[in-house]
């Protein structure tokens, strides 16, 4: 019998609906992989019994004959951002340790309303802030890959979304929950050989994910391939009326409208993407890129995004002033820590309570974004930055007079070694440069793998859309995926 964690959300789905296997034979199989992959440290919490519930729940409906649900039979991971009932949730912070949510977020309910079951709370960067996953409070997250020069060093699985990518790619679960603020879905699949969207700003739910900074979170899918994400990300999406940011549209029929297609489409090249230092790899892949997109009917154009070079400055003042607005909320009064030293009033709980439950981070973050937010300082930094984020957002929507998607590498390097990069910030924010822009900007962007480097490790391709473009995002990504033809997996040695 196949091996049914060798099998992505489409085939487990179709697998389940023909009769080929049971929902609660898929759930064990992946809890018996968890259960073997401590050493990667991708979950905080494993809810074994959640998924087979749920698993139950699908087998018992289809002996019933009632109409399968949409991922009836299928278990997923959850980030730990997603706060989820009864279920420990800490956003990977010593600060929320021992917080149980007595709710559920809306994307994590739209997934079991589709039939989903939880597999188990995903590790990440703390509160989110990272690329690496090197910022939990619980240890970081080891990637399942490795290079292929006979070493065993730890790589990292990229951030924040790492237990995510390195539970997709280990075959821990056929797809997880990601967020993405400035390119958190997006670096991880890069870094670990798998695909992951962010719809356009809104079409998930903020609800009930914990948030860092409100403006840019995005939920979306990760999982093996393109097919596997629009059908997630199709369960994720929609209208809530508790986030006023949500948008009112329907959810389109991602799935039924893959096309590999591209006749008629242009596709834009940004010459500002084109950094300096960038490997010689990334470059050649980035070509090899157009290449495909042109095979598969499209036009390929030149475009410029002159403000590129002003995103990540930007970036890392507007997402540090809203995490620092965030996260005043978490005072030792209301979730999780309370440190109150003996004979210590209120003020002095607070500053315990927070030095104590934040990680070094996540202090930067406030710190920075409490200075550009300060009486003095606000203006040259957060309305000059504010101001920035409309130049870029203008320079997509110029490009969109000559292009209807665009095509840029998603990261500017493969996954680097655990300790490479973490004790030295900007070298760490750098590695957002690629992603950042079209978060500031709200649009759809996605990431699927392209190929690997020189040292066996997965290298991905960007695709960015206009607005509510998710299904041309998609299909130029399944264009991507199918001349590809990536199936290089890790080795397991976990
Ligand atoms: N790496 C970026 C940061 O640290 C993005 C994080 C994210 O998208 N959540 O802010």
């Amino acid at each position: 019998m196949t091996d049914l964690t060798d099998l992505g959300i489409a085939a487990i789905r179709d697998g389940f609906r023909a009769g080929d296997f049971t929902a609660r034979d898929v759930a064990a199989a992946f809890n018996a992989n968890i259960a073997a992959a401590d050493a990667l440290n991708a979950f905080l919490v494993k809810t074994p019994d959640h998924a087979l519930a749920a698993a139950d729940a699908a087998d018992a409906a289809r002996a019933a004959g009632d109409a399968p649900k949409p991922l009836a039979g299928v278990p997923i991971g959850m980030k730990d951002l997603f706060c989820t009932t009864g279920v420990a949730t800490t956003a990977a912070s010593h600060i929320l340790e021992g917080f149980v949510p007595p709710y559920e977020s809306t994307v994590s309910q739209n997934l079991w309303d589709a039939g989903a079951g939880m597999l188990g709370k995903l590790n990440m960067d703390q509160f989110a802030m990272g690329s690496s996953n090197e910022t939990s409070a619980f240890g970081n997250v080891i990637s399942p890959w490795r290079r292929n020069d006979g070493g065993n060093a730890a790589l990292a699985p990229g951030g924040s979304s790492g237990g995510s990518s390195s539970a997709v790619a280990a075959r821990l679960c056929p797809g997880a929950t990601g967020t993405d603020t400035g390119g958190s879905i997006r670096q991880p699949a890069a870094f670990t050989g798998i695909s992951g969207i962010k719809p356009t700003y809104g079409r998930c739910s903020r609800w009930g994910t914990i948030a860092f900074a409100s403006s840019l979170d995005q939920a979306g899918p990760m999982a093996r391939d393109v097919r596997d994400c629009a059908i997630m990300l199709g369960a994720m999406a929609g209208f809530d009326r508790k986030d006023a940011t949500s948008l009112h549209l329907d959810v389109p029929a991602w799935e039924a409208g893959l096309s590999a297609n591209l006749t008629g489409k242009r596709i834009g090249i940004p010459r500002e993407y084109r950094v300096d230092g960038m490997p010689a790899e990334i470059e050649a892949l980035w070509q090899q890129g157009i290449d495909w997109l042109r095979d598969a009917g499209a036009e390929i154009v030149e475009v410029s995004l002159p403000h590129t070079k002003y995103a990540l400055p930007a970036y890392y003042i507007i997402a540090p002033a809203e995490a620092s607005s965030n996260l005043a909320r978490y005072d030792g009064v209301r979730y999780g820590l309370r440190d109150l030293p003996e004979g210590a009033g209120l003020q002095d709980m607070y500053a315990a309570t927070r030095a104590d439950g934040f990680g070094d981070e996540v202090k930067r973050r406030i710190m920075i974004g409490t200075y550009v937010l300060s009486a003095g300082f606000y203006d040259a930094y957060y309305t000059q930055a504010q101001k920035v984020r409309t130049l870029i957002a203008r320079d997509f929507e110029r490009a969109w007079e000559q292009c209807d998607l665009l095509l840029t590498p998603t990261a500017p390097s493969a996954a680097f070694g655990l300790g490479e990069k973490s004790d030295d910030p900007i070298a760490m924010y750098l590695n957002d440069v690629f992603t950042v822009p079209s978060s500031l900007a709200g649009l759809p962007a996605m990431s699927v793998p392209g190929g690997l480097d020189h040292q066996g490790l997965p290298l991905g391709l960007q695709i960015i859309g206009r607005p509510l473009d998710e299904q041309g995002v998609l299909n130029a990504s399944l264009a991507i995926e199918e001349r590809a033809g990536f199936v290089a997996r890790p080795d397991r040695w976990w």
